[in-house]
């Protein structure tokens, strides 16, 4: 390990774009399998790795859904968050904001009460044993209807006070964010608050809806705002935070090559980027791999890497002491490595 890459190890860091259902390696997908009684189209676990040579986000998205397939009873999500937590407690992370897709789950008969209390007891869990705190955000799928998304924002309704924020996921292109204003202004108006996904492979106009349609308080990805000189200066004036996802993005192909990565452009530009894993057990990388392979393949220095982690405080969810606090330890960390 380079002195770089255990500075990054060691830098407290916030992961604000991250589903969980993307974090379920092939191990728990096969123990979980075996302990529900379920059959699943691979014979071991290195076919299932080989299985994830997908190449775009749809291929991706079809394997993940299988995966999720596994998960049953409010004990196997608690599981998963708790397997989530442990690899991140290793990557200095001490807060995570991290998204669930109920209607994966309850489209299949699971009851949306297992899913979410199964993911709270694992969240509790990590912060007792980790120290790390978190936040949940409920993500529509954007392949359904609106009507869907309204369905399972009414099934959410006990649990408001432990959902942070919605957000929007799945396959993009063909769904834009308009296809949800309505959905997301009823969440807004029960004090919930907004991300969505836009601008990975959708286009530029997708990312105007987001922040005129939706008004999100956060965009996960962002990458082709790029192409958008005019976007790119309303989002650095807002300091609109953009949760970018290095080796997803190589994963499914946003980019050809990480040496072509956007992030530090994004910083030049005065974009509030963040670095973050998306789905780390099928990207090849948890947030610690992401930091250190888009260091190396950008050349990005320590103020760099700095302000990554920083933007990840400042663009959380947490209230503002929270954030103080934690931009203190941060500033204390990179003294302390001189
Ligand atoms: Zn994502």
């Amino acid at each position: 390990m380079t002195d770089l890459d255990s500075f990054i190890t060691g830098l407290p860091k916030a992961e604000l774009h991250l589903h969980i259902e993307g974090s379920l390696e092939p191990e728990l997908m096969f123990e979980l399998a075996k302990r529900n009684g379920i059959d699943i189209p691979y014979a071991s676990v290195e076919d299932v790795r080989a299985a994830y040579a997908f190449s775009n986000l749809q291929d991706f998205l079809d394997i993940y859904y299988a995966g999720a397939n596994v998960l049953r009873t409010r004990q196997d999500f608690h599981d998963l968050a708790a397997a989530y937590f442990d690899r991140i407690a290793a990557d200095g992370v001490v807060h995570a904001e991290i998204m669930f897709d109920p209607q994966t789950h309850t489209d299949r008969g699971i009851p949306f009460a297992d899913v979410i209390e199964g993911l709270l007891s694992g969240m509790a869990e990590a912060e007792a044993k980790h120290g790390i705190t978190s936040k949940l955000i409920l993500s529509f799928l954007r392949h359904l209807s609106e009507e869907a998304a309204f369905d399972t924002l009414a099934m959410a309704e006990p649990w408001l006070d432990q959902i942070e924020a919605v957000g929007l996921d799945s396959s993009e292109v063909g769904h834009p964010p308009v296809k949800f204003a309505q959905v997301f202004e009823a969440a807004h108006a029960k004090g919930l608050k907004i991300t969505a996904h836009a601008g990975e492979e959708g286009p530029p106009e997708y990312v105007y809806q987001a922040l005129d349609l939706l008004h999100v308080d956060r965009i996960d990805h962002g990458n082709r705002s790029l192409e958008d000189p005019d976007l790119v200066a309303r989002l650095a004036a807002m300091g609109m935070t953009l949760t970018v996802c290095p080796l997803s993005n190589l994963k499914l192909c946003v980019v050809d090559d990480l040496a072509d990565h956007p992030v530090d452009r994004m910083l030049a530009l005065g974009l509030k980027a963040t670095v973050n894993s998306d789905d780390p057990a099928y990207f090849g990388g948890y947030i610690g791999d992401n930091f250190r392979a888009v260091a190396k393949a950008r050349g990005l220095d320590r103020e760099a890497i700095v302000t990554l982690a920083r933007n990840s405080f400042t663009g959380s969810f947490l209230p503002p002491k929270a954030i103080a606090e934690h931009l203190e330890k941060l500033d204390a960390y990179v003294e302390a490595q001189g």
